[in-house]
């Protein structure tokens, strides 16, 4: 891999830059401080000191997880478990794209802040919903097709006066907080490849920490630091190691080298679609005190370790927390949850940074419930386990060795060596994806939106090297719903979510509250003893944080994916979420019954509440969905497996399992083009509707795939037509 990209990538290392980057920060601190002085006053501060003191204006939420230990817990209390019931809605706005919106907003000094699907940018009036500005990076369309997980965006970051935003296209953008115009633009990723940027940044002492997404598609991860005020990349981290002998001239080189290369098995940075993965696509965290930087590191790629290090291995540092030095990106230490993942298990998820007693004793402590379903308590200091206990059911470990910080693995999990199927809990969505939890010091819980979802682990035996799709060595077939509508229904209620209050001294769970569907919304909790969280089915739902117990809710009228946030203004405190289904699950949650399939609407909105609040949404519309229409059949079974087969290598990542679409992404059983081979052609294999995310695949799919992929959805329609049939006439009805 080359740099050529980046060619100021190989002057950041060395002492020199380093006192370069030293006195520009002062220059800039002093800078700023008379400007945020005005704003604040007793300062001579940058905002960095704002979000370290955050708990001093709780009326502000400032940084994404609203202070730098991520907790998420917000010490307004006016809103509380005696009060809730009077709460309200006070404004909505309609964003104009309906998918999946996963952003925390921003409130700083009265003005709101947040991201929408397409990495588009809102500034509001706070207290009345007014809209400032918006920004859109005018993200090509084709980007849409290198992401896994729709076109979603968690979040912007603020600092000293601008508001900053990482794109789907790999930018990392700077804009004047008043104005929403570009202040400065710069590319954070190869273009060439299949990176993504979906993740918040976070702002550690002038400068802006961001990584990207792409494991499954090939990328080699990596997280990088840019100075707030100019744009300069300062320094960067990778995440997995290169070519042995080739240095990125990156900051990484040496930990690289030294401890992760040796844990590598065969020629892995040969691998075209497997680079490594380990993505630092969502989770960071800071401590001001120790001075250390948390990050989050995604699963390996392929998912396959037997085709992408064969022999096995830890392969550092995928599925682990690394602990880095903000300013430089200096190694510090790491821990890995998942070594030699297989599994999907990221340690991306969100990070919680507190001080808890632990057997009589202090511990600063991190908090975190990755995928792989264990509760890990580690000393921040140095990364030592503390514990690790089971969250959700799971089975590809036994336990977590306390001594050694390592699983015990269950010797099935691993479906390459023993080359069967493992139907391994939890799957691939984790027992926790990116949705935030919350910590509470009060009630000293942890609300987690656990997730109980299996998968069937299969070595792909047709594997090959995909440029276009996801590249995993495990085969998706086992996984696709069975057409038999008791089978499918049994299956579909093992899909289950919930909100989890646990005790991360204890490692015990203290409540839960079960959602109808498993992909359960971010978490806030309040001093006002709340815990606040939206559903997959379009609720925004308040409960008691000792009990559970449920004491409001609202229908928000689509899914909610996104975490609230609190913030006070004027003496009165408000509630804000956005609401707006897609993300991972949302695009595969059609065959589960999500969507314009089940009931649901999808219509995304920026929904702010507060007591009293009198404002309402428009009634619920009807789901409008066309009927089934297909033309007459066509090919005999053998090319409706080949069209299944290819089906389920490129489209089903983002069309649904089973041409089933949950209304992100259209439905491709319904879609008329399926009369038209000439006009599937030019969609499917030449891309005339890139410029909407549909890219053609001409180089991937031979003209006979493309045609048998019609005709296997073709079949997929007629096949529920019949169902649809007997269900009308009461046989073998579909529940869920
Ligand atoms: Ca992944």
């Amino acid at each position: 891999m080359t740099l050529t990209f980046m060619p100021h990538q190989r002057t950041v290392v060395g002492a020199l830059a380093w006192c370069r980057r030293w006195a520009r920060s002062v220059l800039f601190s002093l800078a700023a401080a008379s400007i945020a002085g005005l704003a604040w006053a007793g300062s001579a501060a940058d905002f960095g000191q704002r979000i370290i003191r955050a708990d001093s204006e709780p009326y502000n939420w400032l940084s994404h997880g609203r202070t730098y230990g991520e907790s998420r817990h917000s010490p307004l209390a006016d809103i509380n478990e005696g009060n809730v019931a009077r709460l309200g809605l006070v404004w909505s706005h309609d964003l104009d794209v309906n998918r999946g919106q996963e952003s925390t907003p921003l409130v700083v000094d009265g003005k709101m802040y947040t991201t929408s699907a397409w990495s588009k940018v809102q500034a509001f009036d706070a207290v009345t919903g007014r809209l400032l500005w918006q920004f859109d990076p005018k993200v090509p369309g084709p980007a849409a097709a290198k992401g896994c997980c729709d076109v979603v965006n968690r979040g912007a970051a603020y600092w000293d006066g601008r508001v900053y935003v990482g794109t789907l296209d790999g930018r990392l953008v700077a804009l004047n907080a008043n104005t929403g115009k570009p202040v400065w633009s710069t590319l954070t990723v190869d273009p060439t490849q299949h990176y993504t940027i979906t993740g918040a940044p976070r702002i550690v002492k002038g400068l802006v920490i961001i990584g990207n997404g792409g494991a499954e598609f090939g990328v080699r991860g990596y997280v990088s630091a840019y100075d707030a005020k100019t744009g300069k990349l300062v320094w960067r981290f990778y995440t997995v190691p290169g070519e042995p002998g080739k240095p990125d001239h990156a900051a990484s080189d040496e930990v690289l080298a030294r401890l992760a290369a040796p844990t590598w098995r065969g020629e892995w940075w040969k691998r075209s679609g497997g680079m490594g993965g380990g993505t630092v696509w969502d989770s960071m965290a800071y401590d001001p005190e120790l001075d250390l930087l948390y990050v989050g590191v995604g699963n390996a790629a392929y998912w396959n370790q037997s085709l992408r290090s064969p022999g096995g291995g830890d392969n550092l540092f995928v599925a682990s927390i690394l602990a880095l030095r903000p300013s430089t990106g200096e190694y510090v230490w790491h821990y890995q949850q998942t070594p030699g993942d297989m599994w999907d298990y990221t340690s991306t998820q969100h990070m919680i940074l507190t001080d808890l007693a632990v057997a009589g004793q202090t511990r600063k402590v991190l908090l975190q419930a990755p995928k792989n379903g264990f509760f890990y308590v580690i000393d921040r200091t140095n990364g030592k386990l503390i514990s690790a206990e089971p969250y959700t059911p799971l089975n590809w470990a036994k336990y977590v060795d306390k001594e050694t910080g390592r699983p015990v693995f269950n010797p099935q999990a691993d479906y390459a060596k023993t080359g069967q199927p493992f139907v391994g809990m939890p799957g691939p969505q984790g027992a926790h994806n990116w949705q935030p939890m919350a910590f509470n010091p009060q009630t000293r819980l942890v609300y987690i939106p656990a997730i109980e979802m299996g998968f069937v682990y299969a070595t792909d035996a047709e594997f090959k090297v995909n440029k276009k799709a996801e590249n995993l060595g495990v085969s998706f077939t086992p996984n696709l719903l069975p057409d038999d509508p008791q089978t499918k229904a049994d299956i579909i209620k093992t899909i289950k979510g919930h909100l989890l209050a646990w005790d991360p001294v204890k490692g015990k769970e203290v409540w839960r509250v079960p959602h109808t569907g498993s992909w359960n919304g971010g978490v806030l909790s309040t001093a006002g003893n709340l815990v606040v969280q939206g559903d997959g089915d379009g609720f925004l739902s308040i409960f008691n944080a000792e009990t559970g117990a449920k004491l409001w809710s609202f229908d928000a009228q689509s899914g909610i994916l996104a975490a609230p946030i609190t913030w006070a203004a004027n003496g009165r405190q408000y509630l804000t979420v956005l609401a707006g289904w897609g993300g991972s699950w949302g695009m595969w949650s059609g065959e589960a019954g999500w969507g314009p399939n089940g009931v649901r609407l999808n219509k995304s909105r920026v929904l702010t509440f507060a007591l009293d609040g009198r404002a309402t949404l428009p009634a619920r519309q009807p789901v409008q969905r066309s009927d089934f229409r297909p033309p007459d059949r066509l090919g005999d079974a053998d090319q409706i497996k080949v069209g299944e087969v290819a089906y389920n290598r490129i489209c089903v990542f983002c069309h649904g399992g089973g041409g089933v679409s949950s209304g992100v992404t259209p439905e491709l059983r319904r879609t008329p083009l399926l009369a038209s081979p000439n006009g599937w052609r030019a969609v499917v294999a030449e891309g005339v509707l890139a410029g909407k995310g549909m890219i053609g695949f001409k180089d991937v799919l031979s003209a006979p795939e493309v045609e048998a992929i019609r005709a296997y959805l073709i079949d997929r329609a007629h096949r529920q037509l019949e169902t649809d049939q007997r269900k009308e006439t009461g046989v073998a009805p579909v529940s869920r």
